[in-house]
């Protein structure tokens, strides 16, 4: 095992700057979901030149590589994401983003070199026995790409037995790699609710229905919800992030809009969250005489990790890289993530790979954000290994 993966690590240094080439690359030229045109064709362009099947245009710009090898029935599947965020860049990077207002602040560049890395290795020295499904999916900011690739077909046509996904940790030690069973990141739904009275002058509200007050009052209501009706130990969020009424401090508006987003790391609360605030809402209108409109959009759901896949991916990683870089049951996250969507049809994992906590180092989303280039190797070879363990090739009955 040792042996191999110093090979695995020294045969990945060599190619260490093409790899930072492609993230570099597509770090200067970021896409927005269902727009990675030029990124797919990239990933596209070198499967095919190393041996893969590829099938483009799932979810539009999503591609799949397909290698088999041996005789073995298993398949697993190995997904990174491609697109970029609408955030203006700070300058300063010879490979900055040449898109103003667009960049990949969240290090899906990062995400999608790593895994060529480990594409261009397996296909030509990988020592497995099964089916790779590499998963190059778009459109995970926001946009649910994970989720329209699968209306497309993409378990249907590419079966995997397992399917993982590695996302950067900013603020974390580089290079460490995070797992955790069960709940790891959040659901998030979004509500805009609308509370409609009567407007009228600022000097006679008798005669009028102020929507405003009821807004203000229910914003300290809907605190209630994670502080009354929740179970403590179950993470979760209200936060309204958005107030808008009036614009004269004379009149009484008709009016009031607020934009709340509600995230739960299980779906029981998930459901008791949405029913709260719409209860919350609907009555706290009506003891104020105005009315109350809700409308949701419904975001990721919980991302839960399952317990086989997850041990297997630590033991992979701590076969390899050792205790000292390995957290077995990293906390959990509230943000969201839509390879949630992938999990709750395939038996799989979704772990992290810190990016660095060096004095200045960004949050994902940050303008300031970067992925650390000294983690693609490690990334790549992380792949490589888990993708040997789990297609592993009978050694004995090969003599
Ligand atoms: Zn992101
Ligand atoms: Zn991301």
């Amino acid at each position: 095992m040792h042996d191999r993966h110093t090979q695995v690590m020294r045969e990945l240094g060599r190619r260490a700057d093409d790899i930072r080439a492609w993230r570099r690359g597509i770090h200067h030229y970021p896409e927005l979901a269902f727009d990675e045109h030029k990124t797919s064709a990239l990933v596209a362009q070198l499967l095919e030149q190393w041996g893969y099947e590829v099938h483009r245009g799932l979810a539009a710009t999503g591609v799949v590589g397909v290698l088999r090898r041996g005789t073995g029935p298993r398949r697993l599947g190995l997904r990174a994401d491609m697109d970029a965020l609408p955030i203006q860049e700070l300058v300063g990077r010879p490979y900055g983003s040449c898109r103003p207002g667009l960049m990949h602040a969240c290090g899906h560049d990062g995400h999608t070199a790593m895994l060529l890395g480990a594409a261009h290795f397996l296909a030509e020295q990988g020592e497995f026995d099964g089916t790779l499904h590499l998963i190059f999916q778009p459109g995970e900011e926001g946009a649910g790409g994970a989720k329209r690739m699968m209306d497309e077909g993409l378990f249907e046509r590419f079966p995997c037995d397992s399917i993982f996904a590695m996302h950067n940790a900013p603020l974390h030690r580089q290079g460490e790699l995070q797992f955790r069973e069960g709940p790891t990141m959040a659901s998030a739904d979004y509500a805009t609710v609308t509370l409609h009275g009567v407007g009228g002058h600022g000097g006679m509200p008798h005669l009028a229905t102020d929507p405003l007050v009821a807004a203000a009052a229910l914003v300290t209501a809907l605190q209630t919800v994670v502080s009354r009706n929740c179970d403590p130990q179950i993470a979760s969020t209200v936060t309204v992030a958005t107030l808008h009424a009036g614009d004269s401090n004379i009149v009484i508006p008709n009016q009031a809009v607020m934009q709340l987003s509600v995230r739960a790391l299980d779906q029981a609360q998930r459901d008791l969250m949405v029913r709260r605030v719409e209860e919350l809402a609907m009555a706290q209108a009506r003891s104020f005489g105005v009315r109350a409109e809700i409308e949701w959009r419904q975001g990721y759901p919980v991302l839960v990790n399952w317990p086989e896949p997850t041990r297997l991916a630590y033991q992979s990683a701590l076969a390899r890289f050792g205790a000292e870089r390995c957290v077995p049951q990293t906390p959990a996250v509230t943000a969201s993530e839509d390879f949630a969507f992938m999990l709750e049809k395939v038996p799989g994992a979704y772990f992290f790979i810190g990016n660095g906590d060096a004095p200045g180092s960004c949050v994902v989303h940050h303008p300031g954000y970067d992925f650390n280039d000294d983690n693609l190797v490690i990334g790549a070879a992380m792949w490589v290994g888990l993708a040997e363990d789990f297609l592993v090739r009978d050694t004995q009955a090969q003599g």
